[in-house]
């Protein structure tokens, strides 16, 4: 027999959208709770930035979004789609056919999504939660869920069934430790901190990491800077200038850096610098939930049974968009399908040994790779099985194999041309991008 839940959803961005929208399909009664005014999470451009720019104060007044004021997206539009609410049809003006949308274009797509799918009544704004545990001690599971959250200077409590986070994880800055740092005297700034390039005129910076990131903002505050070098642990060539780029350079990783704001890498070269610029990656942080069979390890989130449930609370509580380097809409649209269907009943989970064997697995089978904790939820070669893996389960078709010829034909241009890769893919038509691939 179906079962209706009622169901906590914490976080109104793609994820917790997208999971309200499937949690609906199966019958449950839901709550989403969005400590913003609006929904749409990371696409909705903040230009305020923290009075931290490295967010190490944790009593920082906190912005949730790291967008910057020129940001593109990194996949291209048919990617930026739910399976059966494509991204096209936004009427946006003269960028509507860029392959590459600007990131108010999401935005755009994610509110006509909320509201085509009848969502935004479920949703409680400016309603942050504070607190999340059990009812009654862990080892009894017919307890509920104790959800505390703040509206205004209003404290409030519900009970629920189940809790679904999708609270995104891109808001935590991740720094590296740099040999010399706490006495290097320059300014230090974590990418979550950076909106456009005008506060960096003229100035020397050094960008660590050279993810999407690193890879978009190099090129955005050279647009005022006089250098910009970066130090990345995948240097692909020489390092050098970058060819095209007037003042962008490229090195190795930075091996330690002096009193006098000297910057060594090393591949030899140093320069004198006058911010550092992290573009390291975020930490996932579920500062509201009080629970013991969960912990955050170097990035780790465990153990979670195929990056989704946890094995000891089963269907009850669940993750949405935890993965990365994957599709990322298509995915939490997956998961979220899947969690709402173990909750009807329609899906089942396999017992807590189970599940947490099959996490024991994933572990050491990364041990043996010698792939890092930090990386257990990069997807990457293995999205297509994942993905592939939720459809088969929650009854879909199979997902149609253009997703990842799409997926393979823009990884491949990011390995050929770099910094060019958006605009070499501008130019070509998806049908001769797909046939490359194949
Ligand atoms: P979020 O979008 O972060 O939404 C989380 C929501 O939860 C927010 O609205 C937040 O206010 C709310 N929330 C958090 N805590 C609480 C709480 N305690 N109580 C109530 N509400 C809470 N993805 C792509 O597919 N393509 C791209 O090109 C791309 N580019 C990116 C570029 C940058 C710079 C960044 C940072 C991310 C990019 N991403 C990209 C990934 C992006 O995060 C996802 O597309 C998507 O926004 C993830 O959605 P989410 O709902 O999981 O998280």
């Amino acid at each position: 027999m179906r079962r209706s839940c009622k169901v906590a959803v914490i976080g109104g961005g793609m994820s917790g959208l997208v999971a309200a929208r499937e949690l609906l399909r199966e019958s449950h009664q839901i709550t989403v709770f969005e400590k913003s005014h609006r929904v749409g999470g990371t696409w909705v451009y903040d230009p305020c930035v923290e009075s931290d720019p490295l967010g190490l104060d944790p009593h920082r007044a906190k912005v949730h979004g790291s967008l910057y004021a020129s940001l593109r997206t990194n996949l291209m539009r048919p990617l930026m789609g739910f399976s059966d609410y494509p991204f096209t049809g936004c009427d946006f003006g003269d960028t509507s056919e860029l392959k590459f949308p600007r990131h108010e274009e999401v935005l755009h797509f994610l509110e006509a999504f909320a509201a085509d799918s009848g969502l935004m009544g479920f949703v409680k704004f400016g309603a942050e939660v504070v607190k999340v545990k059990r009812t009654s001690p862990d080892d009894e599971l017919s307890a509920s869920w104790m959800v505390k959250w703040v509206q205004g200077h209003q404290e409030n409590i519900e009970h629920f069934e189940a809790v679904v986070i999708c609270n995104g994880h891109y808001s935590e800055p991740r720094l590296p430790q740099i040999p010399g740092i706490d006495r290097w005297p320059g300014k230090q700034v974590h990418s979550h901190n950076y909106r456009t390039p005008e506060p960096y005129l003229n100035q020397v910076i050094v960008i660590v990491g050279k993810g999407p990131s690193g890879f978009d903002i190099s090129v955005d505050v050279a647009n005022a800077a006089k250098e910009v070098h970066i130090a990345s642990r995948s240097l692909r060539f020489k390092a050098g200038k970058i060819r095209g780029m007037e003042n962008i350079f490229e090195h190795e990783v930075v091996s330690h850096v002096d009193p006098d704001g000297r910057v060594n890498f090393a591949d030899g070269f140093s320069v004198l610098a006058d911010i550092i610029l992290y573009c390291t990656g975020y930490s996932y942080h579920f500062p509201f939930l009080e629970i013991n069979n969960l912990t955050v390890d170097d990035n780790r989130v465990g153990p979670l049974y195929k990056h989704v449930f946890s094995p000891r609370y089963g269907p009850y509580l669940s993750f949405v968009g935890i993965t990365s380097a994957t599709i990322v809409f298509l995915t939490s649209e997956l998961q979220s399908k899947w969690i709402s269907q173990v909750l009807s009943g329609k899906c089942t989970l396999p017992s807590e040994n189970e599940m947490m064997s099959s996490v024991k697995e994933m572990y050491d089978e990364m041990e043996e790779a010698g792939k890092p904790k930090h990386r257990t939820h990069w997807l990457y070669d293995k999205m297509e099985g994942y993905l592939d893996w939720l459809a088969a389960e929650t009854g879909l078709p199979q997902i149609e194999r253009w997703w990842f010829h799409m997926f393979d034909a823009l990884l491949k241009s990011f390995i050929s041309f770099g910094h060019g890769f958006r605009g070499k893919l501008e130019k070509m038509s998806y049908s001769n991008l797909l046939n490359e691939v194949k």
